[in-house]
């Protein structure tokens, strides 16, 4: 009888939380990975995401079958590669590490329930945070839904056992022993190599230590690039928390924040679809699709707009202050619902993450749990006048800019941020 290791969002070998517990339950371990149409099935044909993923999956692989073992993988639904699974072996267990999103749950339900009516248990781990759940929350048992205390009672609770190593990589002789290795073929999934690449994974102390002076300024390389490493496992969050523990108390604060965004998704749910605050779902919206479209291609008029929505075309990836300023800028000078923009920054971002991204754009429509109130309307000038002094950033991005080739403006600013304030009010008012 084998265990299985059923990866996902957990695409290493090393410090793998629910790995190790099943390379140490005593049973040779079937590592499997599914390609799951569900979710394939919603993306463009040149998805960058896809393509990383096929790379991570292929260096397990080579890694596995190193170790004498393999790696079996299937394309289809998940149910259906447990029931396939089952007919090829006597299964005892399936280990996985836990996934937040709601798609993630209701997936993971229907696979336990499958497995149960099989005799088989579904053990599901904590990886993807330091803390999940009930573990950070307020005396009376609530979840926090302000960040700052939120923050104030996860460092007071957090030790080094929280973020020491669970060391799987040193356990792959527990893997299943295949003589003959069966070849798995990597399934052609119809992807073609997507235009964006993946930044290499560093934990660049150097750069942890100036973190704090750097992060805000877009042209300044001060910002780790670990969000696609952390979305996609391919870094552990306990390594990653141990460095910011020794180097940055600014950066563990960001892990925070990503800690934070994921146990609101997992309390409430619903954000995933509406806004944390109902009020705010009564916002009329102006919902203007040619402006949309400017926002989008980064034709706005604002340079710093521009330039984030440039670099995030051509890159997969817009630097956090520029997200900020963007995400602002569609909801409240376009008066554009932040779904739109959700859903740009999901399909562009190679980090996108459900709860940060979600967190992210409920925070700058100021409809969210800790958010940016809704009369506080950033200018997208003052920004540039402070975080891109120099234009350094904008002339990367937007090299037209300052030539008659550049478009005016599309709002004005003045006039666009009193009409967010009136129609903001409007829907709060009326509630
Ligand atoms: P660093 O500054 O080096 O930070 C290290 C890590 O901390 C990040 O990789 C990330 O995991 C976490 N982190 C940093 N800032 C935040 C934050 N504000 N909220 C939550 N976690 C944070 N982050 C995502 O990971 N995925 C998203 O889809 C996403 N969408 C966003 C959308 C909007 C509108 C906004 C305002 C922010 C969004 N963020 C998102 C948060 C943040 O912008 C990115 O995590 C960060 O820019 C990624 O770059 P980095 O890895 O160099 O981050």
């Amino acid at each position: 009888e084998v265990a299985i290791f059923w990866f996902r969002r957990d695409l290493r070998a090393d410090d793998n939380h629910g790995f190790y517990q099943a390379l140490t339950s005593g049973r040779p371990v079937l590592p499997i990975f599914i390609f799951d149409t569900e979710i394939l099935n919603d993306l463009e044909q040149t998805d960058s995401r896809v393509t990383f993923i096929l790379h991570e999956v292929q260096k397990l692989q080579d890694l596995f079958e190193q170790n004498g073992s393999t790696f079996w993988i299937y394309q289809g639904k998940p149910l259906d590669a447990f029931k396939r699974l089952l007919t090829e072996y006597a299964v005892a267990e399936v280990f996985t590490n836990l996934d937040y999103e709601p798609y993630a749950r209701e997936r993971d339900k229907l696979v336990y329930e499958y497995l149960g009516t099989q005799n088989i248990r579904l053990r599901a781990f904590k990886d993807q945070v330091i803390f999940h759940k009930n573990e950070v929350v307020k005396a009376d048992g609530k979840p926090y839904t302000v960040f700052t205390p939120y923050s104030k009672t996860w460092l007071s609770k957090l030790t080094s056992r929280d973020y020491e190593a669970f060391p799987s990589e040193k356990h792959l002789g527990n893997l299943v022993q295949t003589d003959p290795l069966p070849k798995y073929h990597h399934p052609d999934l119809g992807f073609k190599h997507g235009p964006y690449n993946v930044p290499p994974l560093e934990l660049n102390v150097s750069l942890m230590e100036s973190y704090a002076e750097n992060r805000d300024f877009p042209a300044v390389a001060g910002t780790s690039r670990l969000g696609v490493h952390l979305r996609f496992g391919t870094v552990s969050i306990r390594k990653v928390t141990a460095e910011a523990v020794k180097h940055s108390s600014t950066f563990l604060n960001e892990l925070i924040w990503r800690n934070f965004y994921m146990d609101i998704l997992w309390h409430f749910p619903h954000v995933a679809q509406s806004s944390f605050k109902p009020a705010y779902d009564f916002i009329a919206w102006d919902n203007s699709e040619k402006l949309f479209a400017r926002w989008c291609e980064g034709t706005t008029g604002y340079p710093l707009v521009d330039a984030g929505m440039r670099e995030l075309s051509a890159t997969g990836y817009m630097h956090n202050r520029v997200r900020m300023v963007t995400a602002s800028f569609l909801c409240k000078h376009l008066l554009i619902d932040w779904h739109w923009g959700e859903a740009w920054f999901a399909e562009k971002l190679l980090d996108f993450e459900l709860a940060s991204n979600n967190g992210g754009w409920q925070w700058a429509a100021g409809s969210g749990c800790d958010a940016a109130p809704y009369f506080r309307v950033f200018n997208p000038e003052l920004q540039q006048q402070k975080f891109d002094a120099d234009f350094r950033y904008i002339k990367k991005w937007v090299p037209e800019y300052g030539t008659s080739a550049y478009p005016s403006p599309i709002v004005e600013h003045k006039t666009a941020r009193e009409r967010a304030i009136r129609v903001y009010k409007e829907a709060l008012n009326e509630r």
